[in-house]
């Protein structure tokens, strides 16, 4: 090619982006005269996933890492994030995520709905993130808001004034909703296609998001996809997402190329909040990932797109699987909690303008706090702590040894019977609760003892570290089941039945209830010799049941929790906690003995 027709070439990029001026030329672009210039130009991706608000350092395993080296190392921090980002940004570079970037996350970010989070990424260059399932704990009104900006409904404004909204594009291709008459401005970007586009998605859906996201670098347009896992409504209350219905991944994103391809955008890249499992103790470039539903998205998606960037198994792997046409594709996750950046290069060729996939390169970075802490992102963590201080330091109760959120044989875990019993107290009173069942996925982390390494070793539990255990503000809610279908949610707890239990949860008891499962027999049949206060229960008796409006919505694949009548809503479950830590302290690790397992 003629320097004059590679000249054309990025011209019309330019014109079809209207944002693109010619100082964006490609590095290295030959200068006028010169007789070669380059075919294609690079292209740098830096993506993150899973972040789940963590601007302090996470502690604990949270916070460790293992290297390339095969060193286990500390990782992760906003501070420390900042500086490796920088370091290894150059002018080809786009930055992405791959959801959960909030939710779930420590209360420094979580007490101001993690705007904190938001405009952190922000500063961080963040260009197009997909959405996870974390990014609905608060609902789809609230991800609205969190996009757009404006205060908090309830809360109002957080210290550092009105919210701008996020100054990156989240984007969710498969997150429709279901009634198709829903206004929506999801296709507004898209602008003068967005008639064809419309008529492209006839078949499809409403969007509830925008689903995809051009981005621009050295005049070539990047579409980015964004998918969520579609098993969110599974996992997230349903309250908050009751219009909406979360579509197959694969479906989604082979309209959403569709869609890019007809507004000439063929360098595609899939943010998809989904991942597998991988082999303990990899290195985070290992592709020791365990074929699921992470790679069903990343093989069977059009071959139109180039790369799949995955999350949600907070598991750190670079895979090369085969697309649908038998090409290469990369495959990759980053871990979470910010603990790894993944770096993607490739190239993309100026005469059709999609990525040259033999140029595909990609590397996972550990984010290790042996370099300095970006100064300003550092101050701006501060700022946060200084705010946040006099709530997450004040000292609500304490524990003779750890608290940990590990189970044991019968599933049960020390810390999961304690938020069972704080249930159970918070809704006798007004909600008539007999029992408590906790979900053991909400129960976050461990209450270690000494309780921090910054202080206390006393024992002494902070309201900041309760939070950490408890995130999801949550409401405590009572329904009244029957026993047979109390039977039926216990029933629920183990894979092999109707419901889709994914794998065995163990819901936590509260300390009045026992029963007996066996593991051996059948899918129905494993439950039995149920009791409360020692009394055997009966299939008609009907029993007040306590539980997070998480469970009682049908969530972690508990459907029996909807047949539930007379809803009562009381307190938040972090407040339950707070409570019962302070009226029962100092609290002993309970023996997990509620449940008997019978081979
Ligand atoms: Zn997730």
């Amino acid at each position: 090619m003629t320097s004059r027709s590679f000249l054309r070439l990025v011209l019309a990029g330019a014109v079809a982006s209207g944002a693109v001026a010619l100082a964006a030329a490609p590095a290295g672009a030959a200068s006028p005269g010169k007789a070669k210039a380059p075919l294609t130009v690079p292209v740098r991706l830096l993506a993150l996933n899973d972040f789940h608000g963590n601007l302090e350092p996470p502690t604990g395993s949270s916070g460790r890492m293992v290297d390339e080296n095969g060193k286990t190392v500390d990782a992760g921090g906003a501070a420390y994030i900042a500086t490796h980002m920088k370091a290894l940004t150059d002018k080809n570079t786009i930055a992405v995520a791959q959801g959960d970037l909030i939710g779930a996350s420590p209360l420094l970010s979580a007490a101001y709905h993690d705007e904190p989070s938001v405009e952190f990424l922000g500063k961080l260059g963040l260009k197009v993130a997909a959405v996870g399932n974390h990014e609905f704990d608060e609902g789809y009104t609230e991800l609205r808001r969190i996009m757009k900006g404006g205060c908090h409904p309830v809360d109002g404004c957080s210290p550092a004034g009105k919210w701008k909204g996020a100054s990156f594009d989240y984007v969710g291709a498969n997150v429709l909703f279901k009634n198709p008459n829903e206004r929506t401005d999801a296709l507004a970007a898209l602008g003068a296609q967005q008639a064809q586009a419309k008529k492209l998605m006839a078949d499809w859906g409403v969007p509830a998001l925008p689903p995809v996201s051009v981005k621009w670098v050295n005049g070539v347009p990047i579409g980015f996809i964004g998918l969520v896992t579609q098993t969110t409504p599974n996992i997230v209350t349903a309250e908050g997402i009751k219009n909406l219905k979360f579509i197959d991944e694969v479906k989604a994103a082979n309209v959403a190329s569709k869609i890019l391809k007809l507004v000439g955008v063929r360098a595609q890249v899939v943010l998809v909040h989904e991942g597998d499992q991988v082999n303990a103790g990899q290195s985070p470039d290992a592709c020791s990932a365990v074929a699921g539903a992470g790679a069903r998205i990343a093989t069977q998606v059009d071959p139109e797109i180039d790369v799949v960037l995955t999350g949600h198994s907070h598991q750190a792997y670079l895979c090369k699987i085969k697309d649908p046409a038998g090409n290469d594709r990369l495959y990759s996750q980053g871990g979470s909690f910010g603990r790894v950046i993944t770096q993607v290069d490739l190239k993309v060729n100026l005469k059709n303008l999609d990525i040259d996939r033999s140029s595909v390169v990609a590397d996972n970075h550990v984010v290790t706090r042996t370099v300095d802490p970006d100064p300003e992102i550092s101050t701006f963590v501060q700022t946060w702590k200084d705010r946040v201080a006099p709530v997450a330091n004040k000292a609500i109760g304490s524990i003779t040894a750890e608290l940990s959120n590990t189970a044991g044989p019968s599933g049960e875990s020390p810390l999961g019977d304690v938020i069972a019993d704080a249930q159970l107290a918070a809704t006798r009173t007004g909600g008539n609760a007999q029992i408590a069942l906790m979900n053991p996925g909400g129960v976050r982390t461990s209450l270690n003892y000494p309780s921090s390494p910054a202080g206390e070793g006393d024992g002494v539990v902070t309201y900041g570290e309760a939070f950490t255990v408890q995130p999801f503000n949550n409401l405590m809610q009572v329904v009244t089941l029957t026993g047979a279908q109390l039977k039926t949610v216990l029933e629920q707890q183990f894979t092999g039945g109707p419901n889709n239990q994914a794998f065995t949860k163990i819901l936590q008891p509260s300390a009045n209830f026992t029963y007996t499962y066996s593991t051996s027999a059948p899918w129905g049949s494993k439950v039995s010799d149920m009791k409360i206060d020692g009394v055997p229960v009966t299939d008609t008796q009907t029993i007040r049941v306590a539980a997070n409006n998480f469970l009682v919505g049908g969530g972690d694949a508990f459907a029996a929790f909807t047949e539930g009548t007379d809803l009562w809503s009381g307190p938040l479950d972090i407040d339950a906690f707070v409570d019962y830590l302070g009226a029962n302290s100092p609290i002993t690790p309970p023996a997990t003995n509620r449940i008997t397992v019978t081979s």
